[in-house]
């Protein structure tokens, strides 16, 4: 049994290193923030999102004005996608990767120093256990999870 919870799923987050940092050639010092934050990495791989994926996985947005944006933003490249587990997992990894403005976000935090704009943030992170099973079974099979 994992977690507290339910036994499952609270120790897990789901992320992606978003087209802007795999473009500039950040993935790896992202991925060693993150290691290195505490975080196990129990599945990986990179993908690219086809405009459709990309508008499913934030359908949650379609409403908002940047919608479009995002999704051309997040079809356009390559990203890496990753479950991470952790105690507290959904909620310390919000705290590294900081606040989705990275204007906004604090000294040290993923976005701070890898994001260059509230559009192209670096970075996704789960805001909720829910959501990172949700996510996370959008990107892995059960094959792929270690
Ligand atoms: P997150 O949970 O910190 O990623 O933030 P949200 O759930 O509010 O937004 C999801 C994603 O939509 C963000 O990470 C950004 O990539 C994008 N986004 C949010 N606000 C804006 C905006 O004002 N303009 C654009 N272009 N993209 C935005």
């Amino acid at each position: 049994m994992r977690g507290k919870k339910n036994g499952f799923m609270d120790n897990r987050t789901f992320t992606m290193i978003k087209p802007d940092a795999f473009a500039k050639g950040y993935s790896g010092a992202i991925i060693d923030k993150i290691i290195q934050a505490g975080f196990k990495i129990v599945a990986l791989k990179m993908t690219k999102l086809s405009a459709e994926k990309a508008g499913e996985f934030y359908a949650i947005h379609k409403a908002r004005p940047f919608f479009q944006e995002l999704v051309d933003f997040m079809s356009s490249g390559p990203i890496v996608a990753a479950i991470l587990e952790k105690d507290n997992a959904v909620a310390d990894f919000r705290t590294l990767i900081g606040a989705t403005d990275p204007a906004k976000a604090a000294e040290g935090t993923i976005r701070k120093l890898y994001a260059a704009s509230v559009g192209e943030n670096a970075i996704h992170g789960s805001d909720s256990d829910d959501n990172e099973k949700i996510e996370s079974d959008f990107f892995f099979s059960v094959l792929e999870r270690f």
